[in-house]
């Protein structure tokens, strides 16, 4: 005997396969460039090796799904970044803690247990960035928040170059990450962009004032991380950050419509 009934029902396969194939049309994209993932990588929103040595075990690190070659790129220049700044970071902060060492082990200093070819790719890395450390000339213009080190005097400390380019790629990929963690995993395009600032907070009060106004508090990642969103209040997707790195130097963004003509 056949039952009609019962062999559909068994084709569909049943309520869980019904639940199933609904889940897997969920379609996921990379944050970063938007394209469908087929198999679902994670990035995290803050690189883990950026987070200090006292963020506790319970704090949230964020990820986000992101495809291999974003996860990749992107990975490269947080490396870029990190040692640069961690260097320029005062050892003894406690929002940056165990970092400036970290950025010396990852140039092979005091670095134990690892295999020669790291030890020779560590010792390649320490030379290129040694290489770009020069003797800091008192005025010159510093990124906003990594400049002399207060208490020390000025002729005794260096300076480093940190590649701007990098630095505002990382910025933005941090920002399109807090943005799909604090907004129903919205994906930020067309006609929305980002764009990113660094300013010195003590320049811009009237921006500040607008977390104050139109934001909530601030979402503390441990103490190397501090994030704050503001909405405009005539167009939820317009967005303003403030993202405070290591007690030391912010991430401020945009993300608006472009205006057409
Ligand atoms: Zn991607």
């Amino acid at each position: 005997m056949h039952d009609d009934n019962t062999t559909s029902l068994r084709l569909a396969g049943g309520p869980d396969a019904i639940t199933e194939g609904l889940a897997h049309k969920r379609t996921i994209r990379c944050v970063h460039c938007r394209k469908i993932l087929k198999k679902k990588t994670m990035d995290h929103v803050f690189p883990s090796s950026w987070y200090p040595e006292n963020t506790p075990e319970n704090v949230q690190r964020w990820t986000v799904p992101s495809c291999r070659e974003c996860n990749q790129k992107f990975g490269e220049m947080e490396k870029e970044v990190f040692i640069r700044a961690a260097l320029c970071v005062g050892p003894v902060k406690g929002e940056a803690e165990g970092l400036s060492r970290r950025a010396l082990e990852s140039l092979g200093v005091e670095a134990i247990g690892i295999s020669v070819e790291e030890q020779r790719r560590r010792q390649a890395l320490k030379e290129k960035i040694v290489k770009q450390i020069k003797s800091y000339v008192p005025g010159t213009e510093h990124f906003p928040g990594l400049g002399p080190h207060e208490g020390f005097p000025e002729d005794e400390q260096h300076e480093i170059r940190i590649p701007a380019e990098h630095m505002k790629e990382v910025a933005g990929k941090i920002v399109r990450g807090c943005e799909y963690v604090l907004a129903k995993r919205r994906i930020i395009e067309d006609p929305y962009t980002v764009e990113i600032y660094f300013a010195d907070e003590k320049k811009i009060g009237d921006v500040i004032e607008l977390f104050d106004k139109f934001g909530p508090g601030p979402v503390h990642l441990g103490p190397g991380f501090q994030v704050r969103r503001a909405v405009a209040h005539d167009d939820p997707n317009a967005v303003l950050y403030k993202i405070d790195i290591w007690g030391t130097w912010a991430i401020y963004a945009s993300i608006l419509a472009e205006r057409r003509q």
